[in-house]
């Protein structure tokens, strides 16, 4: 099986929230209780049990006009995922990546301390990680046993816009090349979101920070290489205190 990854064209999402119920379903997520915030997001943030939620951010624009940004968002399932380098170093374990697919799954298997999660979650640059109260890691799965299976992740298969792709990497990254160029004809700040990072690619038209916070990462290679750097030190440290 080939690496894999998604696109999602946020130019298509009519956030009608269809692959975060598909999502739910799937793994079998209870759903969440949630109170009106006015807004549509629903629920409020991703969570042990919420793997997939579709972001909305009103932005007024200088005119005064309002203007509505949707944003599916999931793990990206990085290419060097900082989630595991720091996660190796914790709890042996805790984080597998997928040689054949590429995909990044939390072992629901294993328990990790508050205090290590704390460090898993800060390593990663989407903010995805979350944590049960029983200590046990959760985010999206690449629907991992669907697609070993030769079907698509359940977001993808439930999408009715064609917002959601889902194939080998190769494709789907001639395929997001592809609609940029077309979409860059009307919007000229059209980007992708990462795409030599990451196995999720968004296309976004505008300011990334008006989708959400953490919809780009400055520069993952970066903090990857940070924390290898920090590895390769640690035998150092413990020699100088030994000495
Ligand atoms: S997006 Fe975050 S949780 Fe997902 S693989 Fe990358 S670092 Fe890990
Ligand atoms: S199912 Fe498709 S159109 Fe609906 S919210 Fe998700 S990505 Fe957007």
């Amino acid at each position: 099986m080939a690496d894999k990854s998604f696109f999602i064209d946020t130019t298509k999402c009519t956030a009608c929230r269809g692959c975060q119920i598909a999502c739910k379903q799937w793994n079998r997520n209870p759903a969440t209780k949630t109170i009106q915030r006015g807004t549509h997001q629903n629920p409020s943030d991703l969570s042990a049990s919420t793997f997939k939620l579709v972001r909305f951010s009103e932005v007024e624009e200088p005119g005064g006009e309002l203007r509505w940004y949707f944003f599916p968002d999931q793990c990206r399932h990085c290419m060097a995922p900082p989630c595991k380098e720091v996660a190796d170093t914790k709890v042996k374990g805790a984080i597998i990546q997928d040689e054949a697919t590429g995909a990044v799954v939390f072992n629901p298997k294993v328990k990790v301390k508050p205090e290590d999660f704390k460090e898993i979650r800060s390593a990663c640059p989407y903010d995805i990680p979350r944590i049960s109260g029983t200590g046990i890691m959760a985010k999206c799965t690449m629907c991992i046993d669907r697609i070993k299976e030769g079907m698509l992740p359940a977001c993808v298969k439930t999408c009715p816009t064609g917002a959601m792709s889902f194939g080998d990497r190769k494709e789907i990254l001639e395929k997001a090349s592809g609609r940029l160029e077309e979409v860059k004809k009307k919007y000229k700040d059209a980007m992708l979101a990462n795409p030599e990072d990451v196995r999720t690619i968004y296309l976004l038209v505008d300011d990334p920070k008006k989708y959400h916070k953490y919809a780009v990462a400055e520069n993952t290679i970066g903090i990857t290489r940070k924390f290898a750097l920090r590895r390769l030190l640690k035998p150092l440290k413990e020699l100088s205190l030994m000495g």
